[in-house]
């Protein structure tokens, strides 16, 4: 049997593959029916059992869904077990080729240069918030920069990426070894110039500047919010 993207079974008409299909749903894989199938999967799920036969139906007619049909309901049921799959041994595999492939996209942090993300939720229920991208060299969590940044975040659940990488863990990346350093002119600003105005206004004055004259800094820069040159500095 031949494959189109997303394990779509060539000639698939089931509602599973018209799922996901759909534009914004790139980030899910493909829960195999024998999953869905095995109630012990479904256990502590509330659902009708329309709604899970609309899962499963083989033969979506895409034209009959407004009949009576809540898609929401099979979304969420669809959603809640695809939570379930992806950090079972299988699923973890099925998430790893998309991961892969960048399907989920890269950290947009400069010095993670280009680490690839996997989906996570903030929030193991259904509707509390959209599916976050998490960069496994940061540790952080970002908006998706992709379509798929409207599905639920329950869908993937708060443990995914962190299954996903106490299965694979030669695929766990180092941490970044660069960091930003914030500079005015070249000097590296003193911690309290990267606090809130609020909290500076309430630190003591004129701590004490090692800061000569410089001629070409703006007169309303506080010298005392500036570091001096060091050699290392000059040099990177
Ligand atoms: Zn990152």
């Amino acid at each position: 049997m031949s494959f189109l993207q997303n394990n779509e079974p060539m000639g698939d008409v089931s509602w599973i593959s018209w799922f996901l299909g759909v534009k914004g749903n790139e980030f899910l894989c493909r829960v195999p029916t024998d999953f869905i199938q095995d109630k012990f999967n479904l256990t502590g799920l509330e659902f009708i059992s329309e709604t899970l036969d609309v899962v499963l139906d083989q033969e979506f007619d895409n034209q009959g869904w407004d009949d009576g049909l809540d898609i929401a309901d099979a979304e969420q049921l669809y959603g809640m077990i695809h939570a379930r799959y992806i950090v079972s041994p299988r699923g973890v595999e099925d998430m790893r080729l998309k991961y892969e492939r960048g399907d989920f996209g890269s950290c947009p942090r400069v010095y993670c240069k280009g680490q690839k993300t996997l989906p996570v939720g903030l929030s193991d229920l259904w509707n509390q918030s959209h599916v976050k991208v998490y960069c496994p060299r940061c540790n952080d969590v970002f908006v998706p920069r992709s379509r798929s940044a409207l599905l639920d975040g329950a869908m993937f659940g708060t443990s995914f990426p962190h299954m996903f990488f106490m299965q694979l863990p030669s695929m766990k990346p180092h941490p970044p070894l660069e960091k930003y350093v914030p500079r005015l002119y070249g000097f590296r600003l003193h911690q309290k110039a990267l606090m809130p105005h609020e909290a500076l206004e309430t630190t003591p004055k004129n701590i004490g500047s090692s800061v000569s004259n410089l001629p070409f800094l703006a007169s309303s820069t506080p010298k005392s919010l500036l570091l001096p040159f060091s050699n290392t500095d000059l040099n990177s």
